[in-house]
């Protein structure tokens, strides 16, 4: 039984990394695994997932791969698995599509994304997948006093902003993974210190 599994960590906890990982040792065992992100999200380059220590790779918009093979989806036995990255930018029907291919095609789906947005709120494509996924699994990294970050501030000229859109890319802000308490209290930490 193939399983529905989400990923989820916060910024900077090598998700991508881990995603070009599991596409590696499907392709080093001569299956075929294929990676897809959300059309939206183009920080690197349509075309090309990136991660922070210098491993990329190509991928498909899951729009595109959505468009084209639903709903008969003939090409089925020659895919091994799906990796999305950036998975927190699906909407909730297409995690929905994604778990009819787990259940109905027999094909792994594996998840990587943000739990939550810069306000500490579910995406609407991370709360279905927290939803409906058969394994949910942390993807640590540490907030700057040691602990377990799970939440990321947006932070505009050293400063935690606490209002705006869910999704703002590009721009000068930047995003800091902190624990809860951290990320409650508005401390971004010392090297925000001046
Ligand atoms: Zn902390």
């Amino acid at each position: 039984m193939a399983k529905l599994i989400f990923r989820y960590g916060a910024m900077d906890a090598s998700k991508t990394a881990n995603a070009l990982m599991v596409r590696f040792n499907y392709y080093e065992r001569g299956m075929h695994a294929v990676v897809l992100k959300p059309g939206m999200e183009n920080r690197d380059g349509d075309n090309i997932i990136k991660s922070r220590i210098g491993l990329s790779a190509e991928c498909e918009s899951v729009e595109s791969f959505l468009e084209e093979r639903t709903p008969d989806f003939k090409d089925a036995d020659e895919i091994d698995c799906i990796i999305i990255d950036e998975a927190q930018f699906l909407s909730v029907a297409q995690v929905d599509q994604f778990a009819w291919i787990v259940d109905n095609l027999n094909i792994p789906v594996i998840c990587y994304g943000l739990r939550t947005d810069f306000l500490g709120k579910a995406f609407p494509g991370s709360a279905r997948l927290l939803e409906l996924a058969d394994n949910l699994e942390e993807v640590p990294t540490i907030c700057w006093c040691g602990h377990k970050a799970r939440f990321q501030a947006r932070v505009c000229n050293g400063k935690m902003v606490t209002e705006g859109e869910q999704v703002a890319l590009g721009g000068n802000d930047m995003y800091v993974s902190l624990c809860r308490k951290h990320f409650m209290n508005g401390e971004i930490g010392p090297a925000f210190l001046k």
